[in-house]
């Protein structure tokens, strides 16, 4: 069996340039809402590949709520992701 030419599954690319727009207007939408761009943009990454995969909360954004108009659309994972709940507020043990 031969794939055609040029042509990749879906899984087999890059991050497209409908996700990369996708992400940068989620992570807008969480600046407006509040968050600084360093967290907002680790709950748009959260969103496209998990909250328990991405970085915790910074202690600048930790605990911090939405507006119901972003839970709305994106959901309460984000709240409960700057609730510590996926993963623990970073505190630095190292
Ligand atoms: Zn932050």
């Amino acid at each position: 069996m031969k794939s055609p030419p040029g042509r990749k599954r879906p899984i087999d690319r890059p991050e497209t340039v409908r996700q990369a727009k996708t992400w940068e207007g989620v992570k807008n939408e969480y600046v407006i809402a509040g968050l600084c761009n360093g967290c907002a943009g680790q709950a748009a990454y959260g969103h496209q590949l998990g909250f328990h995969k991405i970085h915790s909360p910074g202690l600048c954004c930790a605990g911090k709520t939405l507006p119901e108009s972003v839970i709305d659309r994106h959901g309460s994972r984000a709240v409960r992701w700057l609730a510590g709940e996926f993963t623990a507020p970073s505190e630095d043990v190292t």
